[in-house]
């Protein structure tokens, strides 16, 4: 975590499901949140993944459990919120949808013409059914308790061309946009914000798959001059699921170090 957010007030007391929360992004939020004073859900297609990111925060004094699931899988996504409610002994009123994947192939995205329906349809499947799932799964909760905070992992590929990722995934990140902005209004009335986060380059394990020839183009994109750091993300995450954000829903907030091509 960065030195900014360390005197703001806490987090103590909410019950925060992460998506993807196994590695990079997914598990620099998950620590931030129990740093915090969170109890946290990390949830993970992998279990590996999941077990050691929860172990990291309950091993620096945090309150964690770990649960597999696939987050375009609805009933075992409903299973494994359920496990966790019971480990934790509370109900979630934080998600952060973050779990998403961008395929390569060769070292490179597809092209659309060459992309195969199947990788179509998952890359829509866990980056936006995903996120809809757990949305559907979370959200009676925190209607019954008048209190919810959602933020939703878009990209800055949702606005604009990116070299590095295919037509699904700016696709789907394009459509996390449009789903925040439109559940802000239906979710506003029972206390629930929503919104998006927007991250340029990011160096995470997704990222490295590229190759640093693609990255370093990305870097000269990037008015900051470098890669951003997981932690980076993860205070914004902190920031719009806080009481400091009780006015902002409905937003779109990029942590991109200024990028503005790709
Ligand atoms: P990552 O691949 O390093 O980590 C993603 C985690 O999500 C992994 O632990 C993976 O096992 C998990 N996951 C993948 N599919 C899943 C599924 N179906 N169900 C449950 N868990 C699943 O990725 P990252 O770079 O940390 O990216 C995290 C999020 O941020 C993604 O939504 C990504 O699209 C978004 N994002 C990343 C960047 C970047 O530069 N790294 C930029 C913009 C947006």
């Amino acid at each position: 975590m960065t030195q900014a957010l360390q005197s703001r007030p806490s987090h103590a007391g909410r019950f925060v499901l992460v998506t993807g929360g196994g590695q990079g992004i997914g598990a620099a939020i998950a620590e931030a949140f129990g740093r915090r004073g969170a109890a946290v859900g990390v949830l993970d297609a992998y279990p590996e993944r999941a077990a050691a990111a929860a172990a990291a925060i309950t091993a620096a004094g945090g309150k964690a459990a770990a649960a597999a699931a696939d987050v375009a899988d609805f009933t075992a996504l409903s299973v494994a919120v359920s496990q966790l409610e019971e480990k934790l002994g509370g109900r979630f009123d934080v998600l952060v949808n973050n779990a998403g994947i961008s395929p390569k192939h060769d070292g490179r995205a597809h092209e659309a013409w060459e992309m195969a329906p199947e990788e179509w349809e998952r890359v829509v499947a866990v980056n936006l059914n995903g996120c809809f799932n757990a949305i559907r799964l979370l959200t009676p909760g925190m209607r019954e308790a008048g209190w919810g905070a959602i933020v939703n992992m878009s990209s800055v590929a949702g606005r604009t061309y990116s070299v590095v990722v295919g037509a699904h995934y700016a696709a789907t990140k394009a459509a996390l946009i449009g789903l925040t902005k439109h559940l802000a209004g239906e979710l506003g009335r029972y206390g629930i914000r929503i919104n998006a986060i927007a991250p340029g380059r990011i160096d995470t394990p997704l990222i490295r798959t590229v190759g640093d020839a693609v990255n370093a183009g990305q870097v000269a994109a990037t008015p900051l001059g470098r890669l951003g750091r997981p932690e980076e993300v993860a205070d914004l995450a902190l920031y719009l699921s806080s009481e400091e954000a009780s006015f902002v829903t409905g937003q779109v907030v990029d942590v991109a170090g200024g990028m503005m091509m790709t």
